[in-house]
């Protein structure tokens, strides 16, 4: 369950439940056994389950063409869903260049920003800055960019160093500041590092909005993109926002940078694009951007198979249709507020509970061993993973999440479930997560 789950099939040690069937926020095995999906997998179900008009749609799709190479033809889905996207998205960004999932979304985005700046005539600049307690993927280019230890950790030799700055993580604060004293030191903290490296070198700074894989939903200060974007203009940089996770109406907003007002060069979706129906990713792109590659000479060096597939383009604009007229966003942000809420009202008190955080339906909840003194427990210990489990035992699915704390592992859980979910379902979401947190403790005595 959650991060450290990947296994190959016809695993002997693996020993999941098999899935029979989802039904809204629900999954089935083939026991009969019910479980809440508070988390959509990996953030990725954001309309719930076997949702009857997307699933029509895919049939649809495939009903007339199933696959057309994009280097041969278009195909009306993925105009349809890049002219969707241009109208939700913040200003400018009005182009997508479609992939099968979010690392390649984000791999596209640092090698747009090499090609864009050798188009403009300084190929120096290549090097990506990116944050610590940060993920952007498994591939190569998107694990070097991401500042997560332990999923480095052995492919080092094969990653490029590259710069890192300080996370925007209030609860423990990298320059020892409280949240009312806070003058954005963690976006000052990018200056530093181009101006170290010199920005003659840098392409572009690349950030989640809302960081998740690696921290549990850690929300920035107001103010702190904004001074990143004038950061960035200041030195050159393009600004890349990783929206894998917190993009297609997540945090209560279609795409979280628009809780700020800022709009980054490019942008990454993923998961919720088509919500789990089909496999797919974009990196939505702005005109200035574009414009360098209008010329068959300056065709952007890149690619896969895959790209702009039909059946995931149809899921996609099944998605964001049914979103839309079903006013999920806006239910996003609504259930986000009582999702909080709720669990400050249970765990407020509870003294393995640190820090309860979030956005729009997407909230961590951090684990420490001392409320008082924020020591976190022994990494030893797995205790998100004790969450974790009990939980699921329960019938309820969270995600839980190893964060860095000093360089040791931290234990987190997120909790994004579909946008459907109702108040009562909040309630019962949250009386089963206190339990599992129960459990979890009693283990450890
Ligand atoms: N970027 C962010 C912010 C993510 O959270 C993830 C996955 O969790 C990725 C990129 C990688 O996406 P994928 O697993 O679809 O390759």
């Amino acid at each position: 369950m959650g991060e450290e789950t990947n296994v190959f099939y016809r695993n002997p040690f693996a020993d999941y439940p098999m899935v029979a069937r989802g039904e809204g926020i629900y999954l089935v095995d083939t026991k009969g056994k019910r479980y809440m999906d508070a988390c959509g997998g990996a953030v990725v179900s954001s309309i719930g389950h076997s949702v009857r008009e997307v699933v029509e749609a895919l049939k649809t799709q495939l009903d007339s063409c199933e696959f057309a190479h994009t280097s041969q033809f278009t195909n009306r889905p993925q105009e349809a869903l890049a002219g969707l996207l241009a109208e939700l998205a913040p200003g400018g960004l009005n182009h997508a260049y479609f992939v099968s999932g979010g690392s390649e979304a984000v791999e596209s985005a640092i090698k747009m920003a090499r090609a864009y700046w050798v188009q403009m005539g300084r190929p120096e600049k290549w090097m990506v800055i990116g944050r610590e307690q940060s993920y952007h993927g498994n591939t190569l280019g998107a694990l070097a960019a991401g500042g997560n230890p332990w999923r480095r950790a052995i492919y080092e030799p094969m990653l490029y160093q590259r710069p890192r700055v300080a996370p925007c993580y209030c609860y423990r604060c990298p320059f020892k500041k409280d949240p009312a004293h806070c003058a954005i030191e963690c976006a000052d903290d990018l200056e530093r590092a181009i101006l170290e490296v010199g920005p003659e070198k840098i392409s572009a700074f690349i950030a989640e909005p809302v960081v998740g894989a690696t921290a549990g939903a850690l929300v920035p200060h107001d103010g702190y993109f904004r001074r990143i974007r004038e950061i960035c203009d200041r030195y050159d940089v393009l600004l890349i926002a990783d929206e894998v996770m917190t993009g297609m109406g997540r945090t209560g907003k279609w795409f979280a940078m628009r809780h700020w007002g800022v709009v980054p060069d490019m942008l990454c979706v993923a998961k919720g694009l088509a919500a789990g129906y089909v496999p797919i990713g974009a990196t939505l792109v702005h005109d200035r951007i574009v414009d360098t590659f209008t010329n068959r000479r300056n065709v952007f060096q890149h690619g896969h198979t895959y790209m702009g597939h039909p059946l995931a383009a149809a899921a996609g604009v099944a998605v964001i249709n049914y979103i839309k007229e079903h006013n999920l966003v806006d239910k996003s942000a609504k259930m986000g507020e009582e999702l909080l809420r709720r669990l400050h009202e249970h765990l407020d008190d509870h003294p393995h509970v640190g820090d309860i955080r979030g956005k729009g339906l997407f909230a961590g909840v951090e684990f420490v061993a001392d409320r008082a003194t924020r020591e976190p427990f022994e990494p030893e210990l797995g205790f998100k993973q004790l969450v974790g489990e009990a939980a699921f035992k329960l019938g309820l699915i969270i995600y839980p999440m190893a964060g860095t704390i000093d360089g040791r592992r931290g234990d987190h859980v997120l909790i994004a479930p579909p946008f459907i979910i109702t108040k009562a379902q909040i309630g019962r979401l949250v009386e089963l997560l206190h339990k599992a947190i129960d459990k979890a403790c009693d283990t450890l005595r």
